[in-house]
C-alpha cells in the first residue's frame, strides 16, 4: 500500500517525534508543517474551547493541502478553579508567561485549598481534517491532583505540579517513558490511531 501523507499543524519537534513513533506501524508518511513549506504559517488560537482551537488549526492548514491534517490543543483543568487555566493554559499568568510563571500563579491560586480538593485533569483534543471529506475531534484525558510545590526534573509546563492518579508522583518525576504511556496526549493519540485505522480501510 502506498503511504498516505499526514500533515501535522505543529512545528514542535517533541510532538512530531511522539506522533511519528506512535503511528510508525501504519502506512502514513508523517510530515510537519515545516516539511511542506508552511513554517511561517501561524494560526491564531482564539476559540474558547480546545475543540474549537484544534479544529481551527487543522482546517486552516487543510485549506492549503489535499492531505489529511491533524492538529492538537491541550489544557489543564483544575476543578476548584472552575476548570481554569483550561484553554488558556499557555498564557495563564499573562501573554508572555513562562512555565514557571504559570506554575507560580497556580500554586498561589490554590494556596489554601486542601489536598482532597486539588483535583484536576489534563485534556488533549486532536482534530483530524481532510478538505471536503472529514472533520473529527478525538480526546484523551489524564486525572490527577495539583501538588503543593514543584517536584521532579522532567517534562515541561505544569508537569512538576501534576501528581498523576494511581502513581503518587508528578509527571516530572515519572519521566518521559512513563508519561508517554499514560498521559492525556498518549490517550488522545491512541484514539487518533483508531480513527486513522478506520480511514485506511477507505483508501
Ligand atoms: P499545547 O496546546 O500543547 O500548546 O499546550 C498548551 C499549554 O498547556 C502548554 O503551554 C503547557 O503550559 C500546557 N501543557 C500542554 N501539555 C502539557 C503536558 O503534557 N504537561 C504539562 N503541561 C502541558
Amino acid at each position: 500500500m502506498d503511504k498516505i501523507n499526514l500533515v501535522l499543524s505543529s512545528g514542535n519537534q517533541h510532538k512530531i517525534k511522539e506522533i511519528k513513533k506512535i503511528l510508525s506501524d501504519l502506512p502514513f508518511n508523517v510530515l510537519s508543517k515545516n516539511e511542506i513549506g508552511l513554517e511561517d504559517f501561524e494560526v491564531i488560537e482564539d476559540k474558547d474551547t480546545l475543540e474549537g482551537n484544534a479544529m481551527k488549526k487543522a482546517k486552516e492548514i487543510s485549506e492549503k493541502v489535499n492531505d489529511i491534517v491533524i492538529a492538537d490543543d491541550t489544557g489543564l483543568f483544575v476543578d476548584k478553579l472552575d476548570g481554569k487555566p483550561g484553554v488558556y493554559s499557555a498564557r495563564y499568568a499573562g501573554e508572555d508567561a513562562t512555565y514557571q510563571d504559570n506554575n507560580k500563579k497556580l500554586l498561589e491560586e490554590l494556596k489554601d485549598v486542601p489536598v482532597e480538593e486539588r483535583t484536576a485533569k489534563f485534556k488533549t483534543v486532536i482534530a483530524i481534517v481532510q478538505k471536503d471529506k472529514l472533520e473529527k475531534n478525538v480526546v484523551g484525558e489524564c486525572s490527577g491532583k495539583i501538588g503543593f510545590e514543584a517536584r521532579g526534573e522532567n517534562g515541561f509546563g505544569y508537569d512538576p505540579l501534576f501528581i498523576v492518579d494511581g502513581y503518587g508522583k508528578t509527571f516530572a518525576e515519572l519521566g518521559e517513558e512513563t508519561k508517554n504511556r499514560i498521559s492525556h496526549r498518549a490517550n488522545a493519540l491512541k484514539n487518533l490511531k483508531k480513527e486513522l485505522k478506520k480511514l485506511i480501510g477507505e483508501y
